[in-house]
């Protein structure tokens, strides 16, 4: 079977009601980077882009946002580092075992700008709000997916219920578009 992410390829987990939010750890066993994400996530959805950290052998990265406020470091802030500093997004990863704990946005003019993106898989809570569609599925061909094999990932996907884009969902890209027209003055606020 072509697998997704270990956390979709045995289904999708609905999230539960009223869900508190969890702590989420990094992969070192000893003294592990931990953030602490208060109330539930949003727009959770696998991503095929080359950007987001994946687990070892996934094809597709898991990805949601949680209001910025939402987000602290509980423990090991100090082991993090920013992957590329050029990024918009800053992705602050585990200097020792590689995962990223959250990326943020710091450009206040971005329309993303006061979300931070997590990976829910590093919490051992479940009740998370499950993926609801697969972005940039091309892209995987980048990350040395055979391109004759994506009818199959495309086929899986809708399996899954994970309507798969080769940018963004049509809400959230209506919503970048929105913002973008908004800052040329082409729509009034
Ligand atoms: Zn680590
Ligand atoms: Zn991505």
């Amino acid at each position: 079977m072509t697998s997704i992410h270990p956390s979709v390829d045995g289904g999708l987990k609905p999230a539960a009601k009223d869900f508190a939010g969890g702590t989420l750890s990094c992969r070192c066993k000893q003294n592990a980077v931990q953030m602490t994400i208060k109330g539930q996530c949003a727009h959770n959805h696998v991503c095929g882009c080359t950007k987001c950290w994946k687990p070892e052998g996934a094809s597709f990265s898991q990805v949601a946002v949680v209001p910025r406020d939402n987000l602290k470091v509980s423990a090991n802030e100090g082991k993090l580092k920013v992957v590329d500093a050029a990024a918009a997004i800053q992705r602050h990863a585990c200097k020792e075992c590689g995962v990223h704990m959250y990326g943020r946005i710091e450009n206040k003019a971005h329309p993303l700008f006061g979300v931070d993106f997590i990976h829910t898989e590093l919490s051992k809570e479940s009740g998370w709000a499950p993926p609801e569609f697969a972005a940039f599925v091309s892209s995987i061909i980048e990350s040395g997916a055979n391109p004759a094999n994506m009818g199959a990932v495309r086929s899986r996907l809708k399996e899954l219920k994970l309507e798969p884009y080769d940018c963004l969902s049509p809400p959230l890209m209506d919503m970048l578009a929105t913002h973008a027209a908004k800052a040329k003055g082409v729509l009034s606020t």
